[in-house]
């Protein structure tokens, strides 16, 4: 059996995969000082979750302008795998609340432009990507109308999801009707989850706020019915091996092997590339290292490919997805 790499990076964020040269650079240009939990994770250390966020919005100051947003892509493109054989694809998640409106680093306009751009450049070689709207859960239910009132009313096809990260702070029955509202728009639903805040926010994201897609995840596995409500739905659960290790250190043994013996749908991503370097031959080798055998890394190559919606996506511009999933 093959023990390459899948080629799919099953979560990157946009906002979270500037060069750390070119971010390093564009601070020294114009004499601003870096967040110490910035240069921590570019070395590799573990940071509390609070502190990674200003090092995450700090990293993305410097987004502005299409030319910027189309540049990631091309990075996200070279960080997949080298070679072109077997399918190719990056599920995206962006801010654009964050970047257009909370910082006004670009215009929508210059943000989908550029990210158009980069995207018709990745399907040119091969590589499919699909876009995951990304609302900050700690912001509140208010702000995830606000995404959603800046981001439906023209909506390019690329973008097929919605979806919270950030502090798991608020609630995911008072989130429902945000999802709610994103699901009848036609996207599909994802929720970060069992990262920073407990194993039952899994739970409770897919149960009450209906997700159909789990970021990181991890912290289910100290509860085998939430694993068995995982698998029996089937679940994908998006991990990312470098973020996991430096921003949940209380974790102990990472339980990915735990959660694919369990029949989770896990599969690795690169969370932000650009803040905790890392590329997904990188995470693949870590996955190794877990000590995974062969049944177990088939299993992550399969999930990889089979529950992408970067892969799932061939139906844009065309049909409208959420009737392609109904059907
Ligand atoms: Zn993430």
């Amino acid at each position: 059996m093959s023990l390459l790499p899948p080629r799919v990076d099953r979560h990157t964020h946009l906002e979270g995969s500037l060069d750390p040269a070119w971010v390093k650079a564009q601070a020294q240009r114009e004499g601003l000082g870096l967040p110490p939990s910035l240069e921590a994770l570019w070395r590799d250390e573990i940071v509390p979750f609070e502190a990674f966020i200003p090092a995450f919005f700090f990293s993305c100051g410097f987004l502005r302008g299409a030319e910027a947003a189309r540049e990631i892509l091309r990075a996200a493109v070279r960080r997949l795998a080298p070679g072109a054989d077997g399918p190719r694809g990056i599920d995206l998640w962006v801010s654009p609340h964050h970047l257009c409106r909370g910082a006004q680093l670009l215009t929508l306009d210059e943000l989908w432009r550029g990210m158009d751009e980069g995207i018709a450049e990745a399907r040119a070689q091969g590589v499919q990507v699909a876009v995951v709207i990304d609302a900050v859960n700690h912001f509140g239910i208010a702000h995830g109308h606000e995404v959603l009132d800046l981001v439906l009313p023209e909506r390019p096809d690329w973008v097929v999801g919605f979806s919270t990260g950030g502090l798991e702070g608020v609630p995911f029955r008072d989130w429902a009707p945000v999802f709610d509202r994103a699901r009848k728009a036609g996207l599909r639903l994802a929720a970060h989850a069992g990262e920073n805040g407990p194993g039952t926010n899994v739970r409770d994201a897919i149960l009450e706020a209906g997700v159909s897609r789990i970021v990181h995840g991890v912290r289910a596995a100290a509860h085998p019915d939430i694993l068995d409500l995982l698998a029996e739905r089937r679940i994908p659960v998006d991990v990312c091996l470098t973020s996991n290790r430096c921003l949940i250190p209380d974790l102990g043994p990472h339980p990915l092997k735990a959660m694919l013996r369990a029949g989770v749908r896990c599969a690795l991503g690169t969370d932000d590339p650009g803040v905790m370097p890392c590329d997904l031959p990188g995470e693949w080798r870590k996955a190794q290292a877990l000590g995974l055998e062969a049944q177990d890394l088939e299993a992550l190559r399969r999930h990889a490919v089979e529950d992408a919606w970067s892969l799932q996506t061939g139906l844009i511009g065309g049909t409208r997805l959420d009737r392609a999933f109904e059907a």
